[in-house]
């Protein structure tokens, strides 16, 4: 089914949410303040304006009402992103996911109603930060303050071994849930299923039961 998405401020972040929404192809409203940014998304969004978000009026014209989901991609003008919240919440719309720059301006657009608060270049500066202390984990997603899913690579120590062999629930506590091997992907891996030096394991638990299960890997 086909929604409808706006996108609010087309910097750096917004503007990767809307080419990637409209390479879906979904419906797209792109809405700026700023002329230059509007025409580089002409031919990408299926409708770009000018306007100012923080204006209820305007917003309403531009039928966001209809809307499915908006997602507010102001970056440094907090003020603006915290205006524009509000509008949109006023107006009714259920689906708002907003980019905080900080903390205080998390807590403040929860405080509003926004329905979704992403902190990209925090996740981003966490994911980072997990793949610089740790050679083996390639990728991480925090799940809550003390889950996360990471991905790495089998290595030599697994390779050649059947989960079953492993036992890494028993061993790690943790539990592998899926294997990728070149271009494919095993969803519900068996336990015979046995493991290549060069797959990527994606493993779900408790941080330090993960810590220590990527330890062991070589
Ligand atoms: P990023 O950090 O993701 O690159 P920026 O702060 O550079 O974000 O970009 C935010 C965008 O939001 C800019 O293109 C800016 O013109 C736009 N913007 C700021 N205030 C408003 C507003 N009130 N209404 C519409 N767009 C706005």
């Amino acid at each position: 089914m086909k929604r409808d998405y706006a996108v609010i401020g087309l910097g750096r972040f917004g503007g990767s949410i809307c080419k990637e929404l409209s390479a879906e192809g979904r419906q797209v409203l792109a809405i700026d303040l700023d002329e230059d940014r509007i025409n580089e998304f002409k031919n990408i969004a299926s409708h770009a304006v000018i306007a100012d978000s923080t204006d209820e009026a305007t917003l309403k014209e531009l039928g966001i009402k209809n809307i499915d989901h908006v997602i507010v991609a102001i970056g440094d003008n907090i003020q603006a992103s915290i205006l524009t919240t509000v509008v949109l919440t006023d107006l009714g719309l259920s689906k708002i996911t907003v980019k905080a720059q900080n903390d205080y301006h998390e807590k403040i657009l929860k405080r509003i109603g926004a329905d979704q608060v992403v902190h990209p270049e925090r996740d981003m500066g966490k994911r980072i930060a997990h793949n610089i202390i740790s050679n083996n984990i390639l990728d991480y997603l925090e799940l809550s303050d003390d889950h996360s899913i990471v991905e790495v690579k089998a290595g030599r120590k697994m390779g050649g071994n059947s989960l079953a062999k492993l036992d890494i629930r028993a061993n790690y506590g943790c539990n592998i849930v899926a294997i990728k091997r070149e271009k494919d992907i095993n969803v519900s891996p068996a336990a015979e299923e046995v493991l290549n030096e060069e797959d990527i394991l994606i493993v779900i638990g408790a941080d330090k039961d993960i810590s220590r299960f990527e330890k062991h890997l070589v």
